[in-house]
């Protein structure tokens, strides 16, 4: 790929384990991509942190049934982390104060190698067995969120 002007939009698909749920971004690449050892992402990502990838909303496209888990995160966000209804498979994860971006979990991602962590946040509620990449830079709690 490449293009002088720099600009132009990908098509990246993706969806949950078992299909019922798909998605489609039109976005010229992700705002950021962070890996997450928070307590909550240790429970979504069964034991091990999880990785998203942030991008502008109005880019993406779902098909299928997501059911919505609601919580009040430490900073008083309400978050919103939607699951395929039928396999449980983790998709996207939203908060109120910022609706124009939408986070998706980067193994739901037809082709997990086209974003790849930038940043590892909340190392300090990871367990002592975890591993993080020592060339990426580290957060011991929450980062501000990617400007746009
Ligand atoms: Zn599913
Ligand atoms: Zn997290």
């Amino acid at each position: 790929m490449g293009s002088d002007s720099g600009s132009f939009l990908l098509a990246i698909g993706g969806g949950c384990l078992c299909g019922a749920v798909r998605f489609e971004i039109a976005a010229e690449g992700p705002l950021t991509v962070r890996q997450c050892w928070c307590r909550t992402c240790q429970y979504v990502g069964a034991g091990s942190g999880t990785v998203n990838a942030m991008f502008p909303k109005e880019g993406v496209s779902i098909s299928g049934l997501l059911v919505d888990y609601v919580s009040v995160a430490d900073s008083g966000s309400v978050m919103h982390r939607r699951f395929c209804a039928q396999c449980g498979t983790p998709v996207f994860t939203e908060a109120e104060p910022r609706p124009h971006i939408i986070g998706v979990r980067v193994g739901d991602l037809d082709d997990p190698e086209l974003v790849k962590p930038g940043m590892t946040i909340w190392t300090r509620s990871a367990p002592a067995w975890a591993c993080f990449d020592p060339a990426l830079p580290q957060a011991e709690g929450q980062a501000p969120p990617p400007k746009t």
